[in-house]
């Protein structure tokens, strides 16, 4: 039997790190061909050369999701370098800068809602309509479990989260008819190069939560990984939370 993702194309933003590199992963061994995004090269290139080497099909385009021509170069290569189908748009990547409302500059906060909420916006406004033209098709947003709880320091980053989030509902209404599912992944604290730096104090956003330990990316690219398959075709703007049972208690 041919494997779930088999002939399918994804597009994974973020894909150069973390949890979206995981998510590459995941669905290249579904079958999937994936097109790993970012703005590092060298990363990038590593990446296809690591799924290429286990027998995966890989590709890497670069872009800048803080550049609006940049997102829409993104999704226009990559519609074409996957033969016109890109059957799965994986809205990944993210930065999540935390500190107080006062100290963002106005260039601060253009940046992360360009990359947070701007970028998908473009990426979905472009692909989604592609994929109800032919009938089928499955984008899944990351989220944060901070997008609905108001933590000191996160107004930022959380705000352009539900915004994402928001997004997701909207947009399973808009293309769900058409037969595109449109869900999110809500990650708890994961262990990442992105969430390197903030050493120990990530540990203290999982305190009390029922798995008592941080999550792996792999982990978050297994919740994507269901979201996008065939199991999971009766689901439409749900959000998903992949936290260790963080938010629910
Ligand atoms: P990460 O390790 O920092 O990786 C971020 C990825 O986004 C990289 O591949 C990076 O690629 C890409 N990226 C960042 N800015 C970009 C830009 N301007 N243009 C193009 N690509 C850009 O991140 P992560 O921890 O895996 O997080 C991934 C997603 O999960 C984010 O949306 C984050 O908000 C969400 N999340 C993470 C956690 C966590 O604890 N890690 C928890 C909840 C939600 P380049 O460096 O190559 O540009």
């Amino acid at each position: 039997m041919a494997p779930e993702l088999a002939g399918k194309t994804a597009l994974i933003t973020g894909s150069t790190s973390g949890i979206g590199r995981a998510t590459a992963d995941a669905l290249v061994a579904l079958g999937a061909h994936v097109i790993i995004s970012g703005r590092d090269t060298d990363r990038g290139n590593t990446a296809v050369q690591e799924i290429r080497s286990t027998g995966g099909n890989a590709d890497f385009l670069a872009a800048d999701l803080g550049n609006p021509a940049s997102v829409r170069e993104l999704a226009n290569t990559a519609h074409t370098i996957s033969g016109g189908h890109i059957d799965i748009l994986i809205n990944n990547a993210g930065i999540y800068p935390f500190g107080p409302t006062a100290d963002f500059t106005d260039d601060q906060f253009d940046a992360v809602y360009d990359v947070n909420v701007k970028a998908p916006f473009i990426l979905s406004g472009v692909l989604a309509p592609k994929m109800a033209e032919r009938g089928h098709g499955a984008i899944v947003n990351i989220s944060t479990g901070l997008a609905t709880r108001g933590l000191r320091g996160a107004a930022l980053y959380g705000s352009s989260k539900a915004a994402v989030e928001l997004l997701t509902k909207a947009w399973a209404a808009e293309f769900g008819p058409a037969g595109v599912r449109v869900n999110a992944v809500s990650p708890g604290a994961i262990a990442t190069e992105g969430t390197a730096p903030l050493g120990t104090n990530l540990n203290d956003m999982i305190a009390g939560a029922p798995a008592e330990r941080l999550g792996r990316p792999d982990e978050i690219a297994s919740g994507v990984a269901f979201l996008v398959s065939d199991a999971a075709r009766y689901i439409h703007g749900v959000i998903l939370p992949v936290d260790g049972g963080d938010g629910a208690v």
